[in-house]
Parts: structure tokens; C-alpha cells; sequence
């Protein structure tokens, strides 16, 4: 059976929930592999849960030559390993950095790339949701190994036992591609709350909330969930754009997605209309957000989520 690549997304060698869901896909197409770019003194841990959810092979590339830098120098690592595995098909993140690596490997690659998919199937083709979630696309790829971008949420990350055999493979770095280097970056808030794009729940506050986003917050501590926004609260400097969801912003497809003070714009739906249970507070009863929700209340945020927080801290 071919190797499928999976490019693994970390954080300091922590690897983020998505590039498990990937490691599901990856069996629907072949063995999946995980490519860890990374510190050396993180790579055996990373590599143990890697295998934890399935991956037969961790390629391990120590990071000394890809780190300081903009994406470049990993899509020429991630190319070397490609040209190596001869992959079946390559999977990473639908985040800003992933989608730019993905660009840039389908060049080098010369092969075909398929980014946003929010499924994929055994015989690689994808599901894209595109338009606002208008339409939906069905696709493949037909020029080289398929290239493919999957949105996080878009299957369940599985726990399954991989061999998780460790490869060390040095890669190098052209001078072209270390062009571009980051003298700062914001570290994320630490907000203590789940990162938007895998959070198994999500409150989302809008324009109704007056700029006043306690009450929403509050539900979301409660809750353990992550707090969104629609574009109307970040325009409005109620929010940082990194919270927005919607064809602007964030796809997100929880469990538990609660609506605040959202009216339910196109836009916004496109980023949230997957969510497996839809629950929205707007104190309009004819407002669009109550057609597609599951459960529904008319009234005033600012009482009902209070309240609602209270009997959630109570039990
Ligand atoms: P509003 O539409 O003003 O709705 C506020 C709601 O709050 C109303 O339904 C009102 O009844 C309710 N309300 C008011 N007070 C209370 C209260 N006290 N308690 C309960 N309910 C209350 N939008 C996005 O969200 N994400 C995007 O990514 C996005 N991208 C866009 C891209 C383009 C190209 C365009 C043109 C628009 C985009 N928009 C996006 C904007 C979108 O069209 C809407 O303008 C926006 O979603 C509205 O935000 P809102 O629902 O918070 O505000």
C-alpha cells in the first residue's frame, strides 16, 4: 500500500487536534505517514502520539535550517520527503501556512492541489464547499500526487495504534528559499480557552451583544468552549479578525455551536452552518439565524446567557 504524507501542524512539538482528523483520512487512502518539522528533542514525543492515532511512519526533520523562516523552506523539505516516499497523496492543514505550503509543493511537484476540502474519499476524491455554502464541489486531482488541503473538523480524529516508526531524514535548504525571514511575531493570547477551529464547542457573540461580550464569555467558560465573532463584532474592534467566523473568516463545525446577537448573514453560515447542533439567542424571532438552528430562543443575550451560565456552574 502507497504512503500518504500528512504534514504535521505543532505547536513546539505539540501536535494540534487537525493533523490527527488527518491521519484518519489518510488511512481511507493508503499508510499514512506524518512528516514532523520540528526541534530534535521534541520529535520522539510527537512521534509517539502520531502513532497513537495511526501513523505507520513519522518522518522526523530537525527544524534548525526551516525555523525564523516564512514557509518556503518547509515546502522544499516537505517536496524532498515527497520525492523520497513517492506518496500516494499528501495531506495538511487548511490553515493560512498550510494552504501557502500546499501552493507551493504543487509547483515544485508539478501535481494537482485541491485546497479546503472538508471531506475526502478512498479513491481521493474531495468535498469543497464553496460560494458561502452554496454549492457543493466534488473533485480529484488528476496530475501528479494529489495535493489536499482539508479544513480541521472535517472527520474524527481516531485513536488506532500505528507502528510510528521513526525516520530521520535530513533535508536541505536552498538560500532561495530562506528569503523571507520573521523578525516578529505575536505569540497567541493566552485566552486559556480551546483554539476556535477545534473547539468542540463554540459561542459566538455578534452585534448585539453592544460591544458588552461578558455574558458571552462567561457561557463559554462555563461550557469550555471557544469564543467566535461574527464580522460585525470585528469590525466594530469588539474582537481580533482571529475570532471571526464566516466566508471571511474561520470554518468551524463543532458539536455545539451557540449563536448570540447574530442575525445569520450568508456570510457568517458559510463558517458555521456544519456545526453538528445550531443554537442561537437573537431577541428578534424573525431573525434568518432561528432557519437553521435546532434550538432557538427570543430574548435578551444579556439575561438569558447569564442565566443559562449560572445552571450550567450549578450543576
Ligand atoms: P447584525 O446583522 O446587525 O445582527 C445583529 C443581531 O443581533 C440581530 O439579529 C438582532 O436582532 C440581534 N440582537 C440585537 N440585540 C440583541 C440582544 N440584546 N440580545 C439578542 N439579540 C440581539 N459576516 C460574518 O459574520 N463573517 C464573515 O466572514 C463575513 N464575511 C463577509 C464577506 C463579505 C464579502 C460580505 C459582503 C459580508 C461579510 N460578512 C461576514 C458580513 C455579513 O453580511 C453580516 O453583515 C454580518 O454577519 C452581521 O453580523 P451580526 O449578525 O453580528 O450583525
Amino acid at each position: 500500500m502507497s504512503e500518504v504524507l500528512v504534514l504535521v501542524d505543532h505547536v513546539d512539538g505539540a501536535v494540534r487536534k487537525p493533523t490527527f482528523e488527518l491521519l484518519a483520512i489518510a488511512k481511507r487512502l493508503g499508510e499514512p505517514s506524518a512528516v514532523f518539522i520540528g526541534a530534535s528533542d521534541k520529535a520522539e514525543a510527537a512521534a509517539a502520539d502520531l502513532a497513537k492515532y495511526g501513523a505507520e511512519k513519522v518522518y522526523t526533520v530537525d527544524d534548525a535550517e526551516v525555523k525564523g523562516f516564512l514557509v518556503a523552506p518547509k515546502a522544499e523539505v516537505l517536496q524532498q520527503v515527497a520525492e523520497k516516499a513517492q506518496p500516494a497523496a499528501i495531506l495538511i492543514v487548511s490553515s493560512a501556512e498550510g494552504k501557502e505550503i500546499a501552493g507551493r509543493l504543487a509547483i515544485k511537484l508539478q501535481s494537482g492541489l485541491i485546497t479546503d476540502a472538508v471531506d475526502v474519499d478512498g479513491d481521493g476524491s474531495t468535498t469543497q464547499s464553496v460560494f458561502a455554502g452554496n454549492y457543493t464541489v466534488k473533485a480529484k486531482v488528476t496530475q501528479g500526487t494529489p495535493i489536499i488541503t482539508v479544513k480541521p473538523n472535517s472527520a474524527n480524529a481516531e485513536e488506532a495504534a500505528g507502528a510510528g516508526t521513526v525516520e530521520q531524514f535530513s533535508a536541505t535548504v536552498s538560500d532561495a528559499a530562506k528569503t523571507a525571514r520573521i523578525v516578529a511575531s505575536n505569540p497567541r493570547q493566552a485566552s486559556g480557552r480551546p483554539e476556535l477551529a477545534e473547539a468542540a464547542i463554540v459561542v459566538s457573540g455578534g452585534r448585539g451583544t453592544g460591544g458588552d461580550f461578558g455574558a458571552v464569555e462567561g457561557l463559554a467558560d462555563a461550557l469550555g468552549a471557544a469564543v467566535g465573532a461574527s464580522r460585525a463584532a470585528v469590525d466594530s474592534g469588539w474582537q481580533p479578525h482571529a475570532l471571526q467566523i464566516g466566508q471571511t473568516g474561520k470554518t468551524v463545525s463543532p458539536q455545539l455551536y451557540i449563536a448570540n446577537g447574530i442575525s445569520g448573514a450568508i456570510q457568517h453560515r458559510a463558517g458555521m452552518q456544519t456545526s453538528k447542533t445550531i443554537v442561537a439567542v437573537n431577541k428578534d424571532e424573525e431573525a434568518p439565524i432561528f432557519e437553521l438552528v435546532d434550538f432557538g430562543v427570543v430574548g435578551d443575550l444579556h439575561s438569558v446567557l447569564p442565566a443559562a451560565t449560572e445552571a450550567i456552574n450549578q450543576k
